[in-house]
């Protein structure tokens, strides 16, 4: 069969399970078994597929369509530009996610400046990582609770070539991190609420590991922990940004707000979509994702006054 053909088979297949991403990730699939990069994936369409390579994309097409995520059948997922080793142990990236990467850049533009940056739940690191290809003298810690999914954010320092300015440390948030201060503590911890685990797509629920979805009972233990205690890992004028679920700004806003935060000096037009209607208001420190949710929010310790 050809390549056309094969990559309009499968396509259809995809479609009829669901999965929104059908053609491209039929496409990655080919790519991955003939080893081809775009450019020849285009120009070798006519070609035809040789057995050995029919049988292996039999294989990995019949994962994809048990809804295996694409990304941990070829055990790895783009974020910022960067390929991650993705597996069971770790969240699978959402492009979702670049947002805060987008909002950090633009409140703290890249320069040569020694940043120190914390990376909480790092999971793959593809946050911390992404941020360190951004500044070049900053150096970082992610911590992650589970020493498998330190094992992969371990790797994928190694492959981008940037071990030397990451640090990984098992931890249960702050617990064991000791005395340190940073610019930036960021965090897309899990923020599913425990009752609505049950309801998440297959490829979601069955694939991303449980710990990194559920939030507790609101979603929103995560946070309440991480900002009641980042200020002592805070040097001055330090930024704080979570990702959060959809649903969740009014109530991160809350907890925030009780532990001495303030979004106020965050003008957030640039990261607000544009509605005819006037519906959607930017609000200091929030950012909105591409499918339009609130996605992330930014703020700053505000120093007690005496
Ligand atoms: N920091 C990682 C990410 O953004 C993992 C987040 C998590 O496991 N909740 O993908």
């Amino acid at each position: 069969m050809q390549i056309a053909a094969y990559h309009r088979q499968l396509t259809q297949k995809l479609t009829d399970i669901g999965n929104p991403n059908a053609e491209l990730d039929a496409r990655l699939l080919i790519c991955h078994v003939l080893k081809l990069d775009f450019t020849n994936y285009i120009l070798q369409q006519n070609d035809l597929i040789c057995a050995a390579d029919l049988d292996r994309l039999a294989t990995l097409s019949q994962l994809a369509l048990s809804d295996m995520p694409i990304s941990r059948i070829l055990q790895n997922r783009e974020f910022w530009g960067l390929d991650f080793i993705v597996n069971a142990a770790v969240l699978d990236p959402r492009a979702d996610s670049e947002v805060m990467i987008e909002v950090l850049l633009h409140f703290l533009p890249p320069s040569h400046q020694k940043l120190r940056i914390l990376d909480l739940g790092t999971g793959t690191a593809c946050l911390l990582l992404s941020l360190l290809t951004e500044y070049p003298n900053a150096s970082g810690v992610g911590l992650d609770v589970s020493n498998q999914a330190l094992k992969v954010a371990q790797k994928n320092a190694e492959n981008l070539g940037l071990s030397h300015r990451a640090e990984f440390i098992q931890s249960d948030w702050f617990a064991d991190i000791g005395k340190q201060k940073f610019d930036i503590i960021l965090s897309n911890p899990p923020y599913i609420p425990s009752q609505d685990i049950e309801n998440l797509a297959n490829n979601v629920k069955l694939f991303d590991p449980l710990a990194a979805l559920d939030g507790g009972q609101d979603g929103l233990d995560p946070y309440r922990i991480i900002a009641q205690q980042a200020p002592l890992y805070m040097n001055e004028n330090a930024l704080l940004i979570f990702e959060m679920g959809h649903n969740q700004a009014d109530g991160l806003f809350v907890i925030l707000q009780q532990y001495g935060f303030d979004c106020a000096e965050f003008d957030m037009q640039k990261f607000t979509p544009k509605n005819p209607n006037g519906q959607i208001r930017p609000r200091d420190g929030l950012a909105y994702d591409l499918g339009q949710n609130p996605r992330v929010i930014i703020a700053k310790y505000r120093v007690k006054q005496n």
